[in-house]
């Protein structure tokens, strides 16, 4: 599955290509789709914004950091510097491709899963992952102010390990009980 494969002009495109986007099949994404993909948002498919979107895209939902999409670009051998993973991740989240999940003080997951839901965020292993949307209600909603509508509302599980171990240490911003 190397996405070294872009370069040369011969993606494998046999099967599904037919598949609509999103699609929830990692396996079945193909290059086709990416492109289809960055192309409908009025974003040119440049050899980096494939590749990336490549490792976003093509293993089903997922929640990442530009460090942690950077290291999978190193690892996948694609020459990249973390500015460009940063500026990539930017525009794919202004082209409405990503959500971002702000967890704790500066750090930000992208999130592939665009539509409305919740999040746990693990502070043991800064992970993060979804909440079924229908595991969690929100009430009691302040009225939003003359003018102002209320146009989504985020929420975020803030989860440790219930023994105590190793959380103790950790300083994360805007903790809350
Ligand atoms: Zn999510």
């Amino acid at each position: 599955m190397s996405i070294l494969s872009l370069k040369d002009g011969n993606p494998v495109r046999n099967q599904a290509e037919q598949i609509p986007w999103p699609q929830k099949a990692p396996a079945a994404c193909p290059i086709s789709a990416v492109k289809a993909r960055l192309r409908s948002v009025g974003l040119r498919p440049t050899r980096q914004r494939m590749a990336l979107g490549w490792l976003l895209f093509a293993k089903g939902d997922r929640h990442v950091s530009a460090e942690m999409l950077y290291e999978e670009a190193l690892r996948a051998r694609e020459p990249l510097s973390l500015a460009t993973v940063y500026n990539t991740l930017r525009q794919f989240s202004e082209a409405g491709l990503l959500r971002q999940v702000s967890v704790s003080g500066p750090k930000t997951f992208f999130d592939t899963n665009v539509s409305e839901h919740h999040h746990f965020y693990n502070e043991d292993d800064e992970t993060v992952v979804d909440i079924p949307g229908s595991e969690i209600q929100v009430s009691g909603l302040p009225v939003a102010p003359d003018g102002m509508m209320v146009s989504s509302v985020e929420v975020i599980v803030r989860l440790r390990r219930a023994d105590g171990e190793e959380t103790v240490t950790k300083v994360a911003g805007g903790r809350r009980a």
